[in-house]
């Protein structure tokens, strides 16, 4: 199968709703990272996006729609506080988990029993979601385990001839997977931290709690459990340059190539290596690092990652990521 890079048009729209309507799967440009779409309403084509990711069958899938669709049809009701929360964050990158209606794919929630719909405000995806009209159940649109993409030729790199179609609407702007919020309790729960951040749906909500999972507890969101984002390289996390320098020099004596990422300080503390430059605020970070990633893993045998030291707002997105990326610092 050929794979299709093309921008929104009204050919190219017109040939995604075709292919959704037929099972197929379409890949489409959002704020927070590339999604791999199929019609939720299809067994069968709910099924392709797993077997394409080679995604473990308890993860389940977000459902993406338009704006304007009403989706009081696909859930079993929604506390005040979640009409509240759409109101101020929607379109935007805010996954909300519902009670599940059961109208969509039993696929979709790996048997959870609630429903997690998104409504992204890239205008790719509201033009994509607008022209097919159906829920669009559609993960991060990288191969299991890989770096996500934030960009069409990442999702190239992972799907050339196996998907028809990736709708291009250039770099993701985010960078980092929407935030997931339990709505299913009397006060939100966070299952995924994101763009959308605690202090910004408390500020709305009254309160958010964050959930943390413990040791030998099956988690709420399945997909937290899993390794993550990783380069396909090797990887060294460490927490300082003169560290970094140090794994540095050994990895060119062992003869291999060496690449460090940092934050914008440290990258510059390092000008004289091969250096990735993060970025110097948490926004900049959450837009530069997937991008990093898959740079270094196409140029460096070991990718060093100097661990960020700048906290709050979406740095606790940012560090969750890094920290799957890279394993724990010790
Ligand atoms: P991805 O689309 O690859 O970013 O992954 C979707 C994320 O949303 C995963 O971490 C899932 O575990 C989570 N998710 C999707 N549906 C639900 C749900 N019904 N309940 C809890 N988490 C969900
Ligand atoms: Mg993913």
């Amino acid at each position: 199968m050929e794979t299709q890079i093309l921008g929104c048009s009204r050919g190219s729209l017109a040939r995604a709703k075709q292919y959704i309507e037929e099972g197929e799967i379409v890949a489409f440009h959002t704020e927070t990272v590339y999604g791999l779409g199929a019609n939720a309403f299809s067994d069968e084509a709910v099924l392709k996006i797993f077997a394409l990711k080679g995604r473990p069958s308890d993860n389940p899938l977000i459902v993406h729609v338009h704006r304007d669709y009403d989706i009081s049809a696909l859930i079993g009701g929604e506390p005040p506080y979640a009409a509240a929360l759409r109101a101020a964050f929607l379109p935007g990158p805010l996954t909300m988990v519902y009670p599940s209606a059961g109208k969509v794919s039993k696929y979709v929630s790996c048997g959870l029993g609630s429903l997690a719909v998104r409504v992204p405000s890239s205008p790719t995806a509201q033009a994509f979601l607008r022209e097919v009209d159906l829920p669009v159940a559609a993960p991060s649109a990288n191969l299991s385990k890989h770096v996500s993409p934030v960009t069409a030729r990442h999702v190239y790199d992972d799907f050339n001839g196996k998907i028809p179609l990736i709708l291009d609407g250039g770099a993701c702007t985010g960078g980092i997977e929407s935030t997931v919020l339990d709505c299913t309790g009397e006060v939100p729960q966070i299952l995924r931290e994101g763009l959308v951040t605690r202090e910004m749906i408390a500020s709305v909500a009254g309160d958010c709690l964050v959930y943390r999972l413990r040791a030998g507890e099956r988690p709420k969101s399945p997909g937290m459990a899993y390794k993550h984002y990783a380069p396909r390289c090797k990887t060294a996390p460490c927490r300082s340059a003169a560290e970094a320098a140090e794994l540095y020099r050994a990895e060119l004596q062992a003869g291999g190539a060496p690449c460090i990422l940092a934050e914008r300080g440290v990258a510059e503390e390092l000008s004289g290596y091969d250096v990735l430059d993060l970025g110097g605020t948490g926004e900049e970070m959450a837009r530069n690092l997937y991008a990093l990633l898959r740079e270094g893993e196409n140029r460096a045998t070991l990718l060093i990652g100097v661990e960020p030291r700048l906290r709050g707002g979406v740095m606790a997105g940012v560090m969750n990521r890094w920290k799957r990326a890279f394993g724990e610092t010790s």
